[in-house]
């Protein structure tokens, strides 16, 4: 056993199941992938403390908790189509894809799509699929999906987001009118037109930067 592996498994003992996460496929997905991958190579030695962590262009790969509590709040029970928005590092689209068949995993900055496919290629995932683009329009050619996933604070829930949920299907998204500051909010699609909402958490994320999001910053904007 790696000093990583002992590590996460110290960090899946301790923050995930020791803080209330019960679900056994979170769990196990937390097991096996390997955070070290998916962090800046300088902030290895980080890989499994219980903080976000940079990883360029000013974004964050999320605390480990808040990812376990996230994925656990969507109920997946395997094999489902899964969208996510905001791919960031790659890491919470690679532990979907231990649970669900397919992901789709949308990130707006380039250099991040590109580096999170690649990091995803490496780890050998073949059922996570990466676009760059604007996530809050959703992925049209792959919807309608059984879960999406927000990684990105959103000023409302994109409406298109709403429409590509199967019947059935969760939606978790972190939702508030300050750029850094959100309720978690969980959106089950009961019927065609009727949607379940319930409140999770308070959290903080990046924003959403996007035509249903918030707008990109501009040199002037105060943005805190
Ligand atoms: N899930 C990531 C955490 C990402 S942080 C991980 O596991 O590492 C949030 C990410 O959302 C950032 O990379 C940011 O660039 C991205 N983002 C913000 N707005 C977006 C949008 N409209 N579409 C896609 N990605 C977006």
């Amino acid at each position: 056993m790696t000093d990583f592996d002992a590590q996460r498994r110290r960090m899946v003992a301790e923050q995930i199941r020791g803080r209330g996460v019960r679900d056994e496929l979170v769990l196990s997905a937390m097991e096996k992938v390997r955070r070290e991958a998916f962090v800046a190579e300088q902030f290895g030695f980080l890989a499994y403390e219980d903080s976000p962590l940079p990883i360029g262009e000013g974004q964050t790969i999320s605390q480990p908790y808040m990812v376990a509590f996230m994925i656990e709040a969507l109920a997946l029970k395997g094999g489902e189509r899964v969208l996510e928005i905001g791919a960031g590092s790659g890491y919470a689209a690679a532990l979907l894809a231990e649970i669900a068949g397919e992901v789709y995993a949308i990130e707006r900055i380039g250099q991040l799509a590109e580096r999170a496919a690649s990091i995803i290629a490496s780890q050998g995932y073949g059922n996570v699929h990466v676009l760059h683009a604007d996530g809050t329009r959703g992925w049209d050619a792959h919807a309608p999906f059984d879960a999406i996933l927000v990684s990105a604070g959103a000023p409302d829930i994109p409406a298109t987001l709403k429409g590509q949920l199967a019947a059935g299907g969760r939606l978790v998204v972190p939702v508030g009118g300050h750029r850094r500051a959100q309720e978690l909010i969980r959106l089950t699609r009961r019927t065609d037109t009727q949607f379940e909402r319930e409140v999770l958490a308070d959290v903080r994320f990046v924003p959403l930067i996007g035509e249903e999001g918030w707008d990109a910053p501009t040199a002037g904007m105060v943005l805190k």
